[in-house]
């Protein structure tokens, strides 16, 4: 697959592939980049990770987020703004290691690197093991996102694929699946329905005990807190 280069306006798009480290950090490394518009974490000034923990990829599943806040953006500076907002806040409020996503993408139609395909992410309680999580960028709860934003929410999912980070097979699942939460919001969830691979179950947390894909250990601790809570 021949991807064609984009330049952005303040980060060239590309990079780093097996491993994906950050633009530059290895010579070693096939450069990849994506034919859609794709912004670095230093094309949006993010922070340096306190840790990371390998991601076992392929994964199997793909979660989609919506970030409520910040609120939908749609151009460069506004969405750098949102991602570095949402860093933030999950470094300094939550004490997560980097920002919660793999990746998300704005309503200029832009996907802006998070933590990258092969790090464990922290965007979905005891789902992190087997799955991306992209959130788009906005409050979807009433509308969905514009359309140049679901196409570049796919082809990443296809690059995903094309990378080898996200099994052919995948399922594509809302955040609220696995979860109890609003998110990704109405508006976007009816519309991820409709997308090739979304799949119907998990339909709620209380179905995470019979996803095959999740660790036994995973299963075992929801389990025996389900016994503690309905005793
Ligand atoms: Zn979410």
């Amino acid at each position: 697959m021949i991807y064609a280069l984009i330049m952005c306006a303040s980060a060239i798009a590309v990079v780093q592939g097996f491993p994906s480290l950050f633009a530059g950090e290895s010579e070693d490394n096939e450069v990849v980049s994506y034919n859609f518009p794709f912004v670095t974490r230093s094309g949006w000034n993010a922070r340096t990770p306190k840790e990371k923990t390998p991601l076992n990829f392929p994964v199997p599943y793909v979660v989609i987020h919506h970030s409520y806040m910040p609120p939908a953006c749609y151009n460069r500076e506004a969405c750098c703004t949102a991602m570095r907002g949402m860093q933030n806040f999950h470094m300094d409020d939550h004490g997560w290691w980097d920002i919660g996503y793999h990746f998300a993408v704005g309503s200029d139609g832009v996907a802006y690197e998070g933590r990258g395909w092969d790090t464990l992410g922290a965007h979905a309680l005891h789902f992190n093991t087997v799955s991306i999580g992209i959130c788009l960028i906005g409050d979807w709860r009433y509308s969905a996102p514009p359309g140049n934003q679901l196409k570049t929410a796919k082809a990443l999912i296809t690059a995903g694929i094309e990378l080898g980070y996200i099994k052919p097979d995948y399922k594509l699942v809302g955040h609220k699946q696995v979860r109890n939460t609003e998110c990704p919001g109405k508006g976007l969830f009816d519309t991820i329905k409709t997308w090739d691979h979304f799949s119907e179950h998990p339909s709620s947390v209380d179905e995470l005990i019979y996803v095959n894909e999740l660790p036994e250990s995973t299963k075992t601790m929801l389990l025996n807190r389900r016994n503690n809570t309905t005793v």
